[in-house]
């Protein structure tokens, strides 16, 4: 079986949600609009460091989306979000803190590992390239608001940024955040990863595959704040046995188990 970063985190919050997500095939409906802007936004990117015109390319890519049928929120519409989008990349180019060289090679970066037992693990790293003229590898994120900062060092205990470290080897990450709201603003977050942070994700990953093998899916619900996971969990409808829930948040997707690596991709 093939591996990645959402199938382990999907697992550690809740087995029974892995079931439901990568066994039987239940995916989220993307009723909102952040990954579609996500996804543009990024394609943007890779653009803009292959020296064509990111702004051009990102209003292709949103275009597509013109007319999806999202829920969007009080004041947000397709054009708004157009116009925030192309003003973060003319920000993100005046500011010019991120050098990305072979542009080929270094976007996108696919990268896979051989697990015990015949299994593999996939990352698609963002980028790699130069923050402030340090080697880093760079994940890209847009969101609503900003990024917790404080305490420092704080990104260091970022599992994602920690397992893509455990993949390639760079111990230096950082976070660029590009943030939608009235005055946009990125964030350009680092943080360096010890070996011992990817030994203890690399045995994580190891008996996460275990138990999945084994078949155990038992659920870590919770309602309660904090540990309060089911209320935001597209799967809730299924574990309630409410088929209005289920019809309004999911779709089921057969025989798909061999590309659950693109979550990868959109993540
Ligand atoms: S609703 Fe709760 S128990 Fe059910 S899959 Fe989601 S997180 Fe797990």
């Amino acid at each position: 079986m093939l591996f990645s970063y959402s199938q382990i985190s999907q697992y550690v919050r809740c087995p029974r949600g892995y079931r439901y997500r990568y066994l039987d095939g239940w995916e989220e409906r993307e009723s909102r609009p952040a990954k579609a802007f996500g996804r543009s936004f990024e394609k943007a990117l890779a653009a803009y460091f292959s020296g064509d015109d990111g702004g051009a390319v990102f209003f292709k890519e949103w275009a597509a989306s013109r007319d999806a049928p999202f829920e969007y929120k009080t004041g947000e519409t397709w054009d708004r979000l157009f116009h925030q989008g192309i003003r973060l990349l003319e920000r993100f180019a005046q500011e010019d803190r991120i050098r990305i060289g072979s542009p080929q090679e270094n976007l996108q970066v696919k990268l896979l590992r051989k697990l015990p037992g015949g299994h593999e693990f996939v990352a698609y790293l963002d980028a790699v390239g130069a923050v402030d003229g340090q080697r880093r590898i760079i994940d890209w994120k847009t969101t609503t608001s900003r990024y917790v900062e404080a305490p420092e060092d704080l990104l260091s205990l970022d599992p994602q940024l920690i397992c893509y470290s455990w993949m390639s080897g760079i111990s230096d990450v950082a976070l660029v955040v590009f943030v939608r709201k009235r005055n946009p603003e990125i964030q350009y977050l680092k943080a360096s990863i010890s070996d011992d942070q990817r030994r203890e994700f690399g045995r994580v990953v190891e008996t996460t595959v275990e138990q999945i093998e084994s078949g155990h899916f038992a659920s870590h619900s919770g309602i309660r704040f904090p540990q309060n996971g089911c209320i935001s969990c597209p799967h809730l409808g299924l574990c309630l046995n409410n088929q209005e829930l289920v019809t309004a948040k999911l779709v089921r997707r057969q025989g798909a188990g061999n590309l659950d690596w693109l979550d990868e991709l959109v993540d």
